[in-house]
């Protein structure tokens, strides 16, 4: 039987550490032995981007423009530790946000359900689906201790110079802190696109919570946006495919979410999605078994894995030492990014292998082959067996060949 052919390139963001010797072994383990696959290849390992003074992070989202559809490698975001061991020229800025800067995305972040690594919340059976609007609030704040009493005013003045508005935070008889937040309504706007695109594109409903009874101006513009955009561009599609759109007072939504059975996509504000996707993610059992999506308004993808490079497995495995890292979120990176290629490029043989190769990932998990991770997390059974990185790579490749 011939390879699966692809019509369009997929960018490939190569990385650094143990996910970068993960990321070889999905590529000549799962994917090059079923298909012809068309890559346009940047590797952004560290030693690279100093090499390049950081100018391939820039061309590697070009080309996501260019193509569309990207995959990406963690990446080390360099601290002062990381210029000494790398002995670099300059403390590199975070790739992720230096992407996130050209593409201008929106991060989406998914569990991957496996039937023996049960949520810790009992009812959620599919996925819930976190967005997080990335621009300002707290974020990108401004803020000043109080230290004596006095007069606290928000004031704004028109770029023509003249003071439009002018309103008291707080008469202060004593020590105190003050902050000032700001958001837009085109950040905004393409918050609320990208977040009914992404569920429109998954089939979820989506929900968000915001506390605009309490924040009559600044959290109320969010719901009427949301609002507007759900109404004239999602509703008809949305009431095709039997999903809602719902909004709630952010605390309602997180008692709801408790009782949900998950299939959804929770659009959260700066702060909440912070603190909202990490609980989520805990949640769901491990790092490991979390994707991660950046879309663009104008439709561009770069898919990734939400954990970091596993710097502690990798300075085993310098020493000759073998590890039980798990490359599912790594793996789920890539069917992500082949389906969304094959979708955009109507190929449907290239969505239903990366639907297989999904399949062989859950078959081999919840067939009690287990990375370290999962096997601290796992419904207790006489199968479970912890099996090392490349073991267990090796049972998904023969699951693989099996399904296809
Ligand atoms: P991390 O790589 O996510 O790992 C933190 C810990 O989580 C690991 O030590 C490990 O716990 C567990 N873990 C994460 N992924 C795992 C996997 N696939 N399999 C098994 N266990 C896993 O975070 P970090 O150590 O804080 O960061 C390391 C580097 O990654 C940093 O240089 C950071 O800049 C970079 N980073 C990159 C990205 C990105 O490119 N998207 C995101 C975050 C961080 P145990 O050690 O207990 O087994
Ligand atoms: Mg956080």
């Amino acid at each position: 039987m011939g390879k699966i052919r692809m019509k369009n390139k997929i960018v490939e963001i190569d990385g650094d550490e143990m996910t970068r010797v993960m990321w070889k072994m999905v590529k000549d383990k799962l994917l090059l032995p079923y298909l012809d696959l068309e890559v346009e290849y940047y590797d952004l390992q560290l030693k690279k981007r100093d090499e390049t003074g950081d100018k391939i992070t820039l061309q590697a989202a070009e080309a996501i423009k260019k193509h569309g559809v990207g995959v990406k490698c963690a990446t080390i975001t360099p601290n002062k530790d990381r210029v000494k061991e790398y002995n670099l020229k300059e403390e590199w800025p975070s790739p992720n946000g230096t992407i996130r800067a050209v593409l201008d995305g929106t991060v989406f972040r998914a569990p991957i359900i496996a039937k023996n690594i049960p949520p810790a919340v009992r009812s959620w059976k599919k996925p819930i689906h976190i967005g997080r609007h990335a621009y300002g609030d707290v974020y990108k704040n401004c803020e000043y201790r109080v230290l004596e009493a006095g007069k606290a005013e928000l004031v704004f003045t028109s770029s023509t110079g003249r003071e439009l508005w002018r309103g008291l935070v707080q008469e202060f008889r004593g020590p105190g802190v003050i902050q000032g937040i700001h958001n837009t309504d085109k950040s905004i706007a393409s918050f609320a696109k990208a977040c009914f695109t992404y569920a429109y594109d998954q089939k979820l409903h989506v929900w968000f919570g915001a506390k605009d009874t309490i924040s009559k101006t600044y959290d109320a513009q969010f719901r009427r946006i949301f609002e507007e955009e759900y109404l004239s561009n999602w509703k008809i599609k949305f009431e095709q495919e039997g999903l809602h759109y719902f909004f709630t007072l952010i605390d309602d939504a997180v008692a709801r979410v408790m009782k949900t059975e998950g299939g959804l996509l929770w659009a959260c504000k700066n702060y909440d999605g912070d603190v909202m996707s990490d609980m989520v993610g805990s949640a769901y059992g491990s790092l490991a078994m979390m994707t991660s999506v950046l879309v663009s308004p104008e439709g561009y993808y770069e898919y990734e894995a939400s954990h970091g490079t596993v710097q502690k497995h990798y300075y085993k495995y310098l020493k000759g030492e073998k590890t039980s890292t798990n490359p599912m979120a790594l793996i789920f990176a890539w069917t992500g990014a082949l389906k969304k290629r094959g979708a955009l490029d109507k190929t449907p043989e290239v969505v239903a292998f990366a639907s297989k190769l999904e399949e062989a990932a859950l078959e081999t998990v919840e067939s009690g082959v287990l990375t370290s991770d999962l096997m601290a997390v796992a419904t207790p059974s006489p199968q479970n067996r912890q099996v090392y990185t490349e073991e267990f790579i090796d049972q998904i490749a023969k699951k693989l060949r099996q399904n296809i």
